[in-house]
């Protein structure tokens, strides 16, 4: 008797999804094809066969049984055409340039971490891993979020394991968003944010943060969330600003979200990588752990992005839907990974005193040379990123000066055009990452300050 009664309120609440046709937005990132005629067409072809795949890369000749079939994939990602930083990576490669676009370091991770994954493989821990995580992993996730908060959490009832934050951020938007519901980004945002809602069938609401500083708009902040918002999305440290969000503008936000009865997915991936202020989880604000996610990883702090190992962390009630979706998207994560994470997050404080240490090094090496370049940088407080305005080389707009920088100069930086709703509010921005050893990206500068000429 319930099931048509259900059925019906269903669907007369149903409100169709309204997320923007982001393609129409990121021409670039999401269609060759759409290019504007003054972006240029020859720097991005490789987009469109390296993300759909029209054949194998390296057709064996020998077989001929293949025909050429129209693409196909569903309506919800149809506009979507593959990550951005696959792509530069690919075009770093293809073109001999230093890449400093992908956030991935060019170093390893800590041997005591990896010690402890063959241990765990050498101990048999090769089986399926319980699905919201290994015990021992739920523990001390738990145990860093209370020396890292002071909030004491359940890690059995409110930590979930997850294949990086990139599936923490999948489950969560598909374990607690309904088609339809309004879910508020801050841009630029992270492209795996607009793919994940685009298939939760979100309707995307953006609110853009402008240089020189990023600030949050209040006003605007204040006039865009209602009691029509299901969630706000915040991601501090943020990728790909470096801006980190202050004490000020999270207590603005929690008090709009209690308000207004919004729930706070939280991207903290980068917390350890704080430099100019400290990291403040939006959970630890009073009122706050009740409505937030909380989600973090392993791979920007340990070095080890290839790991994917991340969490979630909630409260019981809406951990309940974070696993829901967790346990048919990947059902559980690599065994022995986790068991190795749970060591890496027992190491003591001087290996993050020492992480933040070698990257404000690195940060000043990348800043200053950029500077020394001719860049206007804009200051990075957090994250191991830095965007600066390009302007100054003449170039018309991110994705041409992000060509002429891979080809003519051999560096790979990233266009931010493609992480906001608007591509026009990025077009005089790029990203450049600085998780790379010292020599390398003292190489980069370099190269860019015997090639880039100030018109
Ligand atoms: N988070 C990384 C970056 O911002 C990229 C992750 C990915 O390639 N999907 O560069």
């Amino acid at each position: 008797m319930q099931v048509p009664c259900t059925r019906t309120h269903y669907r007369m609440r149903f409100k169709p999804p309204s997320f923007p046709d982001l393609s129409r937005h990121f021409p670039a990132f999401f269609n060759p094809s759409f290019i504007p005629t003054s972006y240029s067409r020859s720097f991005f072809p490789a987009m469109a066969t390296l993300s759909t795949q029209k054949e194998p890369l390296s057709p064996p000749t020998d077989v001929t049984h293949k025909t050429h079939q129209p693409l196909q994939v569903a309506k919800r990602l149809e506009k979507f055409k593959g990550t951005i930083f696959t792509q530069m990576s690919l075009l770093a490669r293809k073109h001999g340039a230093i890449n400093l676009g992908q956030g991935f370091p060019n170093f390893d991770g800590p041997d005591f971490i990896k010690e402890a994954a063959i241990q765990a493989i050498r101990d048999g821990k090769n089986q399926y891993a319980r699905g919201y995580g290994v015990p021992d992993l739920n523990f001390a996730i738990a145990d860093r979020f209370k020396k890292d908060t002071g909030l004491t959490v359940d890690p059995e009832k409110e930590v979930t394991v997850t294949s990086g934050c990139t599936e923490a951020i999948a489950a969560t938007m598909l374990g607690l968003i309904n088609p339809g519901d309004e879910v508020i980004v801050f841009a630029p945002f992270y492209d795996s944010y607009a793919a994940t809602l685009s298939i939760a069938g979100a309707n995307v609401k953006g609110i853009t943060l402008r240089p020189p500083d990023f600030a949050v708009p209040m006003e605007e902040l204040k006039s865009a969330i209602s009691k029509n918002t299901r969630a706000i999305i915040i991601n501090t440290p943020h990728n790909p600003t470096g801006k980190m969000f202050t004490r000020e503008e999270l207590q603005t936000i929690a008090s709009l979200c209690i308000e207004n009865d919004v729930l706070v997915f939280t991207d903290e991936v980068y917390d350890k990588l704080s430099f100019d202020m400290d990291h403040i989880s939006m959970a630890s604000l009073p009122g706050m752990f009740e409505r937030t996610v909380t989600m973090n990883s392993l791979g920007k702090t340990f070095s080890l992005t290839g790991w994917k190992i991340g969490w979630a962390i909630a409260p019981p009630h809406l951990t309940w839907g974070v696993r829901q979706a967790h346990c048919f998207l990947t059902f559980s994560t690599s065994a022995p990974m986790q068991w190795a994470t749970a060591a890496a997050l027992r190491a003591p404080d001087s290996y993050y005193e020492e992480l933040k240490r070698d990257y404000m090094a690195k940060r000043a090496i990348l800043v200053e040379g950029l500077k020394a370049v001719g860049f206007k940088v804009f200051p990075s407080s957090g994250t191991y990123f830095v965007v600066v305005d390009h302007t100054p080389f003449g170039l018309e707009n991110d994705v041409a000066f992000c060509e002429y920088l891979t080809k003519e100069v051999g560096v790979v930086a990233i266009p931010t055009s493609v992480f906001y709703l608007n591509p026009e509010d990025g077009k005089n921005l790029v990203r450049f990452a600085f998780c790379k050893d010292e020599q390398t990206l003292s190489a980069a500068v370099e190269r860019m300050k015997e090639k880039l000429k100030r018109n």
